[in-house]
């Protein structure tokens, strides 16, 4: 079968048709992948940046945002079917460790993780434990069926921070940020400020639902999302950028008693004024990482079936999985927001023009 791989400890992946169709054991559910999300991480892996290096096996079929269709069930599989449309959680969690045993199996001690630590689904199948498997609503599309796991992720930042009736400060409008947007939108938020470096960015922010989009390059914008705040500064922080200087200009400008989320990967140790922004101010910080599983993929098939959320702008680019170069190019600018692979029979269809512009 078809197979995108990590097989060396330098820039870039081995595609392969020769990788051995994997087979569904006990408990285990085979799936046919149609679609399949393109993240950050995967870029991440693609590079073989310092981050993921301790992360990923060599060897490894990479991906972990997808959709496709049951091929296979293993022995004992008894809540899904063949043919049934799915996408997976991509973490797996042992049940066993203290995060697991008391509601947080999303920090599970053990995890393993689809795409990085086993294999994953860019590739024509793949194998997931039959508690991972989420059957999906027949009125999602598939290109929102297969980012289900970073929609999960904004969901989470989203529902840890709290933003109905709250105004809401989203530093970086990438995929998570843009998402995020949209999210506390419809869960209520007051006023929202995004701050991006891209103008394209901002533009997607706004029409997401942003009320303000700023310039994250303008040092004065710590101080107009204060004004636009009646001068208190936000309620909440949705921290998405995991850039240094973003990170601490969003912890200045919250408000006193506020609460910030934070989801974006910083790549060195952070600096921040922890006595005046945190601790005089009374603030609330929560990392964020990962999705609770599995309340966060409920909640977001309620704001996905009930019409209050639509993704579709955050996917600009539908690309074939053999044209995966080209993806984590076009990655590296600002032209593309969510890139989704299409794999499978369905791969030589042709590239989606951008959504903007
Ligand atoms: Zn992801
Ligand atoms: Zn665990």
């Amino acid at each position: 079968m078809f197979a995108l791989q990590k097989t060396e400890p330098t820039h870039g992946f081995t595609a392969t048709t020769e990788a051995p169709a994997p087979e569904p054991g006990p408990g285990e559910v085979l799936i046919a992948v149609t679609h399949a999300g393109v993240c950050g991480t995967d870029k991440g892996i693609y590079e073989w940046a310092p981050w993921t290096v301790s992360h990923v096996s060599l060897g490894v079929t990479v991906g972990h945002e997808l959709v496709g269709r049951v091929a296979g069930l293993g022995a004992g599989v008894s809540r899904v079917r063949e043919g049934q449309r799915v996408s997976a959680e991509g973490h797996i969690a042992c049940g066993s460790c203290k995060p697991c045993r008391t509601g947080e199996s999303h920090v599970c001690k053990n995890v393993r993780v689809l795409g990085a630590s086993v294999n994953g689904g860019f590739a024509d199948f793949v194998v997931v434990p039959e508690g991972n498997v989420w059957p999906v609503h027949d009125s999602i599309s598939d290109e929102t069926a297969a980012i289900l796991d970073p929609i999960g992720n904004a969901m989470h930042t989203v529902m840890t921070a709290g933003v109905a009736g709250r105004t809401v400060l989203v530093t970086g409008a990438g995929v998570i940020g843009a998402i995020s947007i949209a999210i506390a939108r419809a869960a209520g938020a007051g006023t929202i400020i995004a701050t991006d470096i891209s103008a394209r960015r901002r533009e997607l922010a706004l029409d997401l639902g942003a009320d303000h989009a700023l310039p994250g390059d303008d040092p004065e914008w710590p101080e107009q999302a204060r004004h636009l705040t009646g001068g208190d500064g936000p309620d909440v922080l949705l921290e998405m950028s995991g850039n240094p200087t973003a990170i601490s200009q969003g912890l200045s400008s919250l408000r006193r008693g506020g609460t910030a989320a934070l989801l974006g990967v910083p790549t060195k140790p952070v600096e921040l004024d922890l006595l005046n922004d945190v601790v005089f101010k009374g603030a609330t910080i929560r990392g964020v990482f990962g999705r609770r599983m599995y309340e966060t993929w409920h909640q977001v098939e309620n704001m996905l079936v009930g019409g209050r959320l639509n993704l579709d702008s955050v996917i600009s680019h539908r690309i074939p999985i053999r044209d995966y170069e080209r993806a984590f190019a076009l990655m590296s600018s600002d032209q593309a927001m969510k890139i989704v692979f299409v794999i499978g029979e369905d791969s030589s269809l042709t590239l989606r023009t951008p959504a903007r512009g």
